[in-house]
């Protein structure tokens, strides 16, 4: 249960991160080009703003003469510190070597200011630039009346404003990107309820079929044709698939004790009443042992027909394929057989149309034919007839079994291939059949890549068509 939680909700963050990720990062990029872009906007106009006034204040040091007379020492201080105050800015002017005469801070004073843009506005022209630490210096020079550079005015502006006026666009972004994550985690608190939840039983369901309960399903519901919902439909297919094979298998375990405990309770019934005939003749211990002894040989028969299908069922052990005439394997099934059709005066008839080798195991193919044929006798009236024919193809070998026999109902050719299946079971104890024949037949033709088919009518007679491919691929 633990694993499981741990799970739905490694899924849910990693939603969540996603999503995250896809609605905050586009909104954050566009977000961080729209500052970039008006802080550049509000820079610009800024530097050309701080150019203009301290081309005025140029103009107007010029003008009042402020630099060559030495009177107006006081006015001109006055009128920088207002400006200065007005403005919201520090201002520098310096000679034209660049030794400061007035600096509305009062700090710098009759220092040499080494600033590349004094040099410049002294040598070339007036200049406004952003600093490393976000002041702007705008520097024009002060030009005397005969035209001569003779000084700089340098304003030095801290832009708090552009700042201020980039956090009240920041705002309502950062409120923005609170909102859409919100809205994302609710969306995927909502959305993954949906996938997790069904997850959550699917894996349940998955649990409780590996721990043995095949009757397990998952809910599938049909409108919410979703992935889930396809794996969820495809387990409760192997569900069914394994509750067939365990069906089969309780049967198949129940059938062959069955089969076994009959002639266990023959062999146990003879030899007690045996026993307890002190007086028995030596001739009515010789029936009783001959009875005992074909109990014996049948559940041999049973037994040896089983260990077969055991091995037909380990797929893994591979067959001895070589290439076999099937016309020398059908000619030493007739000759074995035909005694048996010789005692029921059964007309048995092999005929061949061409020559056919294939690729085949055959000792086993050899066993799965005389089945058929065997059966083809068995289920045969006296004076019948039964006949082996061999064909190919390009591609396969066909052999027809077929017989005038009892043949049987449409209803039981879809059960004759079971294990221990037989029609009618008193009728074949007397014929002596274990009813895992055509099993055998069947595995055979399936471990040789072929089909078997067969027809039938009641009281007129049965067909078996077997097809096997010429050349074995595994
Ligand atoms: P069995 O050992 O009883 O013959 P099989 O597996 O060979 O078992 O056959 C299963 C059942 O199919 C038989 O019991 C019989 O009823 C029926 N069957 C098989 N072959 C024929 C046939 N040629 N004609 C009629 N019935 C047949």
């Amino acid at each position: 249960m633990a694993k499981k939680k741990g799970g739905s909700f490694k899924i849910k963050f990693m939603m969540i991160v996603t999503y995250l990720c896809a609605g905050l990062i586009p909104l954050f990029l566009f977000s961080a080009v729209v500052f970039k872009a008006t802080e550049n906007y509000f820079v610009e106009e800024k530097k050309k703003e701080l150019l203009n006034q301290a081309n005025i204040l140029a103009g107007h040091i010029t003008i009042s003469g402020y630099l060559t007379e030495k009177n107006k020492e006081y006015q001109f201080r006055s009128d920088i510190s207002l400006t200065s105050e007005q403005g919201g800015f520090r201002i520098v002017v310096t000679d034209d070597m660049g030794i400061v005469l007035e600096d509305s801070n009062g700090t710098d004073v009759g220092k040499t200011l080494i600033v590349p843009e004094i040099v410049e506005a002294l040598n070339t022209k007036d200049v406004a630039r952003e600093q490393e630490n976000g002041d702007i210096y705008a520097v024009t020079s002060i030009v005397a009346e005969n035209g001569s550079r003779i000084g700089t005015v340098l304003i030095v502006y801290a832009p708090d404003d552009i700042q201020n006026i980039a956090n009240g666009i920041k705002k309502p972004i950062y409120f923005m990107m609170v909102i859409i994550a919100g809205i994302v985690i609710t969306f995927v608190l909502v959305l993954s309820r949906n996938i997790t939840g069904p997850l959550g039983k699917l894996m349940e369901v998955i649990q409780n079929i590996s721990e043995g309960h095949f009757e397990q399903r998952m809910p599938v519901d049909e409108f919410s044709n979703n992935e889930i919902m396809q794996v969820g439909a495809a387990v409760n297919n192997m569900a069914e698939k394994l509750e067939e094979v365990e069906t089969s298998r309780q049967h198949f375990v129940s059938n062959v004790s069955h089969e076994l405990k009959t002639p266990l309770s023959s062999i146990k019934v003879l030899s007690e009443s045996i026993l307890l005939d002190n007086d028995a003749q030596k001739e009515t211990y010789i029936e009783f042992l001959r009875d005992i002894n074909s109990e014996v040989d049948r559940m041999t028969e049973i037994i040896n027909d089983l260990l077969t299908l055991v091995k037909l069922d380990q797929k893994e052990l591979p067959g001895s394929f070589k290439q076999e005439s099937l016309n020398s394997v059908i000619e030493e099934i007739m000759k074995r057989l035909r005694p048996l059709a010789d005692n029921k005066d059964i007309d048995f008839e092999y005929t061949a149309v061409k020559e056919v080798n294939a690729e085949i195991d055959r000792t086993k193919l050899t066993l799965a034919i005389s089945n058929l044929v065997e059966n083809g006798i068995k289920y045969t009236d006296n004076g019948g007839k039964v006949k082996v024919v061999l064909d190919c193809d390009h591609q396969n070998a066909f052999i027809t079994v077929s017989d005038t026999g009892i043949g049987m109902a449409e209803e039981e050719l879809g059960k004759i291939f079971d294990r221990f299946y037989r029609i009618d079971k008193t009728r074949n104890r007397e014929t002596g059949g274990t009813g895992l024949g055509l099993s055998i037949t069947h595995s055979t033709v399936l471990m040789h890549n072929g089909s078997i088919k067969v027809t039938s009518r009641e009281n007129e007679g049965t067909t078996f068509l077997v097809r096997i491919p010429l050349i074995h691929s595994v």
